[in-house]
């Protein structure tokens, strides 16, 4: 794994400017800098997983904390009205950063299927 911060850590060190809503020991929530809804915000865990499948057993508890984080994110900011959750998992999914983050979506009807 290459030493350079990835995009996502340098926001969360304050080295390039991003909005934090939410940060704890074990993750930070980041509002999307090209939202594709009214509320989009990615769920990034500090520990630096590449993608989902290179997650290992060791990292179930932190996955969990993931997705309790995501739909709290979504209760906090969305409209109460339903909210997304995706993971791109590979280029060809639309994986464009390769530090594990979860798209929380809301404030807009979602079609499905997805794109
Ligand atoms: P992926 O395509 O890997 O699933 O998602 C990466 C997301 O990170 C994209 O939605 C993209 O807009 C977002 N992103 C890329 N660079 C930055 C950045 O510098 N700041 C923030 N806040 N989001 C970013």
């Amino acid at each position: 794994m290459s030493d350079e911060l990835t995009i996502f850590q340098k926001i969360i060190a304050g080295e390039i400017p991003g909005k934090i809503e939410y940060e704890d020991e074990h993750c930070a929530v980041l509002h999307d800098i090209n939202p594709q809804a009214p509320i989009h915000m990615l769920v990034v865990p500090k520990k630096v997983i590449p993608r989902l499948d290179q997650s290992s057993d060791d990292d179930t508890e932190l996955l969990g904390h993931l997705l309790q984080i995501a739909h709290t994110m979504a209760a906090r900011c969305g409209d109460g009205e339903g909210f997304r959750i995706v993971i791109n998992n590979g280029r060809k999914a639309g994986e464009t950063v390769p530090h594990l983050h979860i798209h929380v979506l809301a404030n807009r009807a979602m079609h499905w299927p997805p794109g």
